[in-house]
């Protein structure tokens, strides 16, 4: 298991960027809606000119497809060599965060980073010869505020996606009638690559996903992704509200959990973890193995 190393917000350490861009190669930056539209908006183009330009997998993640620097790793397909970051006021919160990471579970909090060694001595050793930074200082400094509150109602729409899989499994007779083909596509789902997650969820849903069109929302995340839950589930409701027949409910309550994993996986959770986590649930609720 990955050793994470736990951090308080007084905590103390090399936190001062020397700036020599090692961090934007050879990296997995995942996105959430909010940040694609962010970043495009830094950049000067639409979320879809963004998406299908620079991500990976419907927009949950930025291409490293940019020139090789640090150890022959490509570069950020946002990263200029001899200038940085081409995005930077629309960078996500895993840059803006990082060496650090972010773990919400439950009620509980935390800041930590890979590893043991701190990561930076690696890529950048001459940050020990530049001030040390409390994580309160750090995150202050990297205006995470509105990326973090973001990340926590993104993961919030994550669970209410799930749920609505639950009712359309639980709440509908569905799982009472001996259906077991259902939980067995969460599974499924949960162990895809995004790629063919993607494929499987269609266009039509991946761009509902991560385009919604709210850019009047942009200045206030928790706006823009409360209209963007209400935006998913009219949707949701307008294509599943009528089924009557077990085949097509199953269908829409797999579409449904595979929408929860697609954004998980774009907020940083482990989606054979969640589909575990899930079927477990809906198991001890009446769903049959
Ligand atoms: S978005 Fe900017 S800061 Fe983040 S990895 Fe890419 S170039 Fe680096």
């Amino acid at each position: 298991m990955a050793v994470t190393t736990r951090l308080s917000l007084n905590d103390k350490l090399h936190l001062t960027c020397s700036r020599s861009g090692t961090c934007c190669h050879g990296k997995i930056v995942r996105l959430n809606p909010w940040e694609l539209a962010c970043l495009a908006e830094a950049k000067g183009v639409t979320p879809k000119e963004f998406r299908d330009q620079y991500c990976d997998f419907g927009g949950i993640q930025l291409r490293f497809d940019g020139p090789p620097g640090w150890r022959e790793q490509s570069a950020c397909s946002q990263y200029l060599p001899d200038f940085g970051c081409s995005a930077h006021f629309g960078r996500p919160l895993a840059c803006r965060l990082y060496p650090l990471g972010r773990q919400r579970q439950g009620e509980e909090l935390y800041y930590m980073y890979q590893g043991s060694d701190f990561p930076c001595l690696d890529g950048c050793p001459e940050v020990v010869d530049l001030p040390q930074l409390t994580v309160a200082a750090y995150s202050e400094g990297q205006a995470t505020k509105r990326f973090e509150a973001a990340q926590d109602e993104y993961l919030e729409l994550m669970q209410n996606l799930a749920d609505c899989a639950f009712e359309l499994l639980l709440e509908t007779g569905l799982a009472e009638s001996g259906d077991r083909q259902t939980v067995r596509l969460w599974q499924e789902m949960g162990q895809e690559e995004p790629g063919q997650l993607q494929q499987r969820l269609g266009s039509n849903w991946i761009d509902l996903l991560m385009l919604p069109d709210l850019a009047e929302d942009l200045n206030d995340p928790v706006a823009f992704a409360h209209r963007h839950h209400d935006l998913i589930m009219l949707k949701a409701e307008e294509s599943f509200g009528t089924l009557d027949n077990a085949a097509d409910i199953s269908k829409a309550s797999a579409l449904m959990m595979g929408l929860a994993l697609h954004l998980g996986r774009g907020l940083g959770a482990n989606p054979p973890e969640l589909a575990e986590h899930w079927i477990k649930t809906a198991k001890a609720h009446g769903a049959l193995d």
